[in-house]
């Protein structure tokens, strides 16, 4: 039985899927304006654990990503400027090429870090008709009003707003007043209001804009009139404009997954503002539960401080990987802290990291070389239990990794059977479905056929007892092939250093 936390309840909860055996899974994607930092991937990653764990008890899992390339604005409160278009203009491009440009490096970096491809990865640009659809219900269902700048959602018009916060309208009303960093517009009714659609700048060309067409009496002509970019006509009105974030998220995971679905992840940050945001304008246009259970992912922290862009405090996979770490010892790092704790960033948490992968390595190709005749010793079921267990229990995959550790550091590989040894590497290769380390890569590891038949020749001459030979050739394995040989009861077992 799997069980979750779940941010709406504040509880681990046992999981039920509306649909027998499938999972209908939304996750907040990425603002292509920029390489992702690895704060951002290890949200990614947990959320791949979540996935693999789905998978591991049967379930057929429906996973959205989307890509938002346009409407996040820099600043939390529906100003400031569109990222994407803001990177257009320092790295001279168009918007439409930093998305494009973007979008393709998340790609690469999720697929090096073996974070398993999203079913559906649907572009906020690609799906504009489908939000305009949602504003219009939702203005003619009264939820919305007119600012200068945009068409905006009235959270006091949604009984529960805030529900997954678990503040009261009042209380979050404070406590976006109080964090945040620019102040509000006067034109909103609420500082937890938020743009559904924004109106396309008096002052500036932007470079992604599209047509709102919509009924000449819906609108409130006196706050568009001063507007160049709003064309009235006789009966119509062109809301010449862009989506806000918040609704990109609400029509994408509807569209592909329905009005009411499973799971819905992202970072912690999404809590307060995002998320809340999408449940209010979600459940008010379709009058449903939006969400069965939320996700949500902690920091990645480095010194005490949350990674990120404008801290200048951040690390791109690709750093990490041109520093000489591996793709596999940054995901082992990335996904071994329980999802709900803060995972703290270091190189030296990072250079443990590569030990431990070594280590894995290195039993990997050991245990695949033993021979050794002999009865079944070891209960690899019990263990495979334990691991699920910990998994089932809220992805505890740090617990999963002690019992897995405690195993194969209790076994002595050069004393168990070839049966054996065939059980344990299917259970290390069992439980790579959920670490995505793809350990069976090692053990296809080979070695150079000159060198496997100096081994051999080693092995008989150490068996006609001229050991001064033998060493010689086991210095040569040493010097030429980078091959250590270590003597035990199941033969001759090498390793590459
Ligand atoms: P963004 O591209 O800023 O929307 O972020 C993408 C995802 O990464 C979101 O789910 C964020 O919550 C998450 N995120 C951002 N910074 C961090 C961090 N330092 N640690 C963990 N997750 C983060
Ligand atoms: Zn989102």
């Amino acid at each position: 039985m799997f069980k979750i936390y779940n941010t709406l309840t504040k509880k681990i909860e046992e999981f039920k899927p509306i649909e027998n055996n499938i999972v209908k899974f939304y996750a907040c994607g990425p603002t292509v304006y920029d390489f992702a930092h690895i704060g951002n991937l290890r949200a990614y990653v947990a959320e791949d654990l979540l996935r693999r764990v789905l998978e591991l008890n049967g379930y057929k899992v429906i996973h959205v990503m989307n890509i938002t390339d346009v409407g996040h604005l820099t600043s939390q409160a529906d100003e400031g400027e569109d990222k994407v278009e803001m990177s257009a203009r320092k790295e001279r491009k168009t918007a439409w090429e930093i998305a494009e440009f973007y979008t393709k490096a998340f790609l690469e970096d999720i697929e090096k870090l073996n974070i398993k491809k999203p079913s559906v990865m649907p572009r906020a640009t690609e799906h504009i008709k489908e939000m305009i659809e949602i504003v219009k219900k939702l203005m003619e269902k009264g939820y919305t009003y007119f600012t200068s700048d945009g068409i905006y959602f009235d959270t006091s018009k949604f009984q529960e707003y805030g529900k997954l916060t678990g503040m009261d309208f009042k209380r979050l009303n404070r406590y976006l007043k109080v964090g945040a960093r620019v102040p509000f517009s006067k034109e909103k009714r609420n500082i937890t209001d938020f743009a559904l659609w924004k109106f396309s700048p008096k002052d500036v060309k932007r470079q992604m804009e599209w047509d709102f067409i919509i009924e000449k009496d819906k609108v409130d002509l006196e706050k568009v009139k001063d507007n160049p970019n709003i064309k009235i006509e006789e009966n119509f009105v062109n809301l010449r404009g862009f989506p806000g974030w918040h609704i990109e998220c609400s029509a994408m995971s509807m569209k592909y997954l329905g009005e009411t679905f499973d799971i819905h992840a992202g970072g912690i940050d999404h809590i307060p503002i995002h998320h809340t945001n999408e449940i209010a304008q979600s459940e008010s246009y379709t009058g449903k539960k939006f969400v069965n259970y939320w996700f949500h992912v902690n920091f990645l922290v480095v010194e005490g401080k949350k990674m990120s862009k404008s801290l200048c405090n951040f690390y791109t996979l690709k750093d990490l990987l041109n520093k000489g770490y591996s793709w596999r010892e940054i995901r082992y790092l990335l996904i071994q802290t329980h999802y709900r704790k803060k995972l703290n960033f270091s190189f030296r948490s990072l250079d443990a990291a590569k030990k431990t992968v070594e280590k894995l390595r290195d039993i990997i190709i050991k245990i695949k070389q033993v021979e050794r005749e002999g009865e079944k010793t070891l209960n690899i079921e019990e263990i495979k239990s334990k691991i699920f267990e910990s998994l089932n229990n809220d992805l505890d995959i740090s617990s999963s990794l002690s019992h897995f550790w405690k195993f194969l550091k209790s076994i002595k590989i050069t004393k168990i059977s070839k049966i054996d040894a065939e059980n344990v590497i299917n259970l290390i290769l069992w439980f790579d479905q959920i670490l995505g380390l793809k350990l069976d890569e090692f053990l296809k590891e080979e070695i150079e056929k000159e060198a496997l038949e100096l081994i051999k020749e080693r092995e008989k001459l150490r068996k006609e007892g001229k050991f001064e030979e033998a060493d010689k050739i086991r210095e040569l394995l040493k010097e030429k092939y980078k091959i250590i040989v270590e003597d035990t009861e199941s033969g001759t077992i090498w390793r590459k250093f």
